[in-house]
């Protein structure tokens, strides 16, 4: 017999909508190229174009800003290489932030975050005369701690500097507005709400000139070449419209997520929840358990059925500190201990139920605990 499943593992990525399957689905058999004029060509442009205005439209954003990419990876890179000679970052970022302004040799102001995982917003302020580009994500990956992006957007253009934020983990979950921000770039990724992997887009105020990181044919206004991916295009389309018609739900999210978390915290009073006090996402919980070790909280959840992640698990495979609470100034047995448990739209009473016999038996003071070292 197999274990039935519970997923919560939502921020590493959530599962297929059924809008975003079938309008895959429908793509794939449109045999057209998007940049042919014949009517097969118009047929594929006509799907691109509308999902172009369908994520647009869930982000207060003009069609004419939003520019498919790979995915999430590939639009922060493209919007943090090269160009800035100085950059006021954090370390909580997500790796595909900091490894390209690593990469091209920027200076970097580094903003330090506080224990409950906020950018210190004074410390941007500081930074800011000397730098040309401030980026900041919208909400953290492990911790689900939303950051001041309002504030530190509104001291980039009172400078004249440059803002970027990566907003994967919040659009779609949170009212994400371009327009109101005032961003210079900001980036996404369908498989976060909903839609396929491997597609999202960087979108870019309209009048920003980036120069392509991917060169070569025309696609995307001349500013992303290769040949559209209109089966992912269009499940990211449709994945935006389930979003933004069901974001009443993460109330409700919210609600069962804050009653686990009392409960956690009832079963093991040691467990600490990170940034429980600040604004999170409605769908995260990160849980240190002092003196265990994360990877094997997940493995014997994983074993009983139960799919949550240690830290950052999109790059899965990684073992040890999370880079993310080390940024944050935790200690190491919160940075090697803490397990994230992420819920999503279809999350249930009986999924948390599920859950939390697992972790009474598992994760409860009457567990034998093991030291990190
Ligand atoms: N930024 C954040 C905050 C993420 O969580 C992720 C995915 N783990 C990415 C960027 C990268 O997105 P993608 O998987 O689309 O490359």
């Amino acid at each position: 017999m197999t274990l039935a499943r519970t997923y919560l593992d939502h921020n590493a990525t959530a599962p297929l909508r059924h809008e975003a399957r079938e309008a895959m689905l429908a793509a794939l058999d449109v045999t057209g190229n998007a940049s042919s004029v014949h009517g097969e060509g118009r047929r594929a442009r006509s799907i691109v174009e509308t999902a172009r205005e369908q994520v647009a439209a869930l982000v207060n954003a003009k069609p004419s800003e939003v520019v498919f990419t790979s995915g999430a990876t590939e639009a922060n890179v493209w919007a943090l290489s090269g160009a800035f000679a100085s950059v006021a970052v954090c370390g909580i970022e997500h790796d595909s932030v900091l490894a390209p302004l690593r990469a091209c040799g920027a200076r970097i102001a580094d903003i330090p975050a506080d224990a409950d995982g906020v950018a210190r917003i004074a410390a941007i302020a500081d930074a800011r005369p000397n730098v040309a580009l401030i980026t900041l994500q919208w909400a953290n990956n492990e911790t689900g701690v939303v950051q001041p992006v309002l504030e530190a957007a509104k001291l980039a253009c009172e400078s004249g500097c440059a803002f970027h934020t990566d907003a994967v983990q919040a659009a779609g979950r949170v009212d994400v507005d371009f327009a109101a921000l005032g961003a210079t770039t900001m980036s996404l990724s369908a498989h976060k709400l909903g839609g396929p992997k491997g597609i999202g887009a960087l979108v870019i105020r309209d009048g920003v000139t980036l120069r392509p990181l991917v060169p070569g044919g025309g696609q995307e206004r001349r500013r992303r070449g290769g040949t559209e991916n209109i089966a992912g295009i269009a499940g990211f389309g449709a994945a935006a419209v389930a979003a933004k018609s069901d974001m009443s739900e993460w109330q409700r999210i919210a609600e069962l997520r804050d009653t686990m978390e009392i409960d956690i915290l009832h079963t093991a009073p040691s467990a600490v929840i990170i940034g429980r006090e600040r604004m999170r996402l409605p769908n995260t919980t990160c849980v240190a358990v002092p003196g265990q070790f994360a990877e094997t909280l997940v493995i014997k959840f994983d074993l009983a059925g139960i799919a949550v992640s240690a830290g950052a698990a999109c790059s899965s495979g990684k073992v040890g500190a999370s880079h993310v609470l080390t940024a944050m100034g935790l200690a190491p047995e919160f940075t090697s201990g803490a397990v994230r448990i992420s819920l999503g739209p279809g999350t249930s009473k009986d999924d948390i139920a599920r859950f939390l016999d697992v972790w009474k038996k598992i994760a409860g003071t009457k567990t034998e605990t093991r030291m990190v070292a």
